[in-house]
């Protein structure tokens, strides 16, 4: 979630099918039996199938839809009821994830810095407990704009103390953890507690919807950060320059949806994906099914899932 630009728009819930959605498909498909790699799924590294009100069908929906998904979660009681329904699968994707036939859902254990309680020992504690069972972390950050500045210190010293958890970790496991982070008016905070704490060289860094200066960028891009970008980043003029400037291999697609309550829709989801795709595509001067191929093998190697 992102408060800096409105939630109008396409939703997850609302979306039309895209223009050239299915010749996409089809293009990818082609590339798919080409290479004998599953590249046909499109990977929403980013969204909170949590918030669905069918959120117990999303990864059937998901899997029709032949969309993978990172679903991240905002306090470490939202993750451990997704596991108590049956949802985490160990923390890990799936089954037969990333098939051109199947699709995966990673549930990603979060504390949100919207959720951050002035007294968050307690949020920091229950998060670390769960930490055994995933391999990836989200929705964690800081937001400092003005309405959430107030529990900046809050977030600041929760933030660093789970960071030092899932570094402590990552260094004694053989896959280095992904993270999605909320870096709202705090991009350089960020990226300095990501340095401090070791976490740029001992995991895998997302930034989602990135909303910084260009400066910020620079540096996000020179510690090899990852970006996942959607429509709600690409409706602004920065977020689409953006959208262009991120380096290939750093790149990924992304919802932050649905909006709490909404129910998910999976021609509607797939088809954000593929309007992102398209606009990323045509923002970058190149084709959309050769960059879908390209997200994908990405997201698909941040997932754990193999090329
Ligand atoms: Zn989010």
């Amino acid at each position: 979630m992102n408060p800096t630009a409105p939630r109008g728009g396409k939703s997850a819930t609302n979306g039309t099918r895209s223009r050239r959605g299915h010749s996409i498909l089809s293009e990818m498909h082609h590339l798919c039996e080409a290479e004998g790699t599953p590249v046909d799924a499109l990977y929403d590294m980013h969204c909170h199938l949590g918030f669905a009100a069918n959120s117990a069908q999303a990864g059937a929906i998901a899997a029709a839809a032949h969309i993978g998904a990172l679903s991240c979660t905002v306090t470490p009681e939202e993750f451990a009821a997704r596991g108590a329904a049956g949802g985490v699968g160990g923390g890990g994707a799936d089954g037969g994830a990333g098939r051109c036939s199947g699709s995966p859902v990673t549930w990603a254990l979060g504390l949100h810095p919207w959720y951050v309680a002035e007294n968050w020992r307690p949020q920091v504690e229950a998060f670390e407990a769960l930490m055994p069972q995933v391999r990836a972390f989200g929705e964690v950050g800081l937001d400092f704009s003005a309405r959430h500045q107030g529990s900046a210190d809050a977030q600041m010293a929760a933030f660093h103390h789970l960071l030092q958890a899932i570094v402590a970790r990552a260094r004694q496991s053989a896959t280095p953890p992904m993270l999605s982070l909320h870096a709202v008016r705090s991009a350089d905070a960020v990226l300095e507690a990501l340095r401090k704490t070791g976490a740029l060289e001992n995991c895998q860094v997302v930034l989602h919807w990135f909303s910084g200066s260009g400066e910020e960028l620079a540096a996000a891009r020179q510690a090899g950060c990852y970006f996942s970008v959607g429509p709600h980043m690409l409706a602004s003029r920065r977020g689409r320059a953006y959208g262009a400037q991120i380096p290939l291999s750093k790149l990924l697609l992304e919802t932050d949806e649905p909006p709490q309550g909404a129910v998910l829709d999976g021609a509607a989801w797939r088809s954000q994906l593929e309007g992102a795709l398209e606009q990323l595509a045509t923002l970058r001067r190149t084709d959309a099914a050769e960059l879908g191929a390209t997200v994908a093998a990405t997201s698909r190697q941040l997932l754990g899932l193999g090329r």
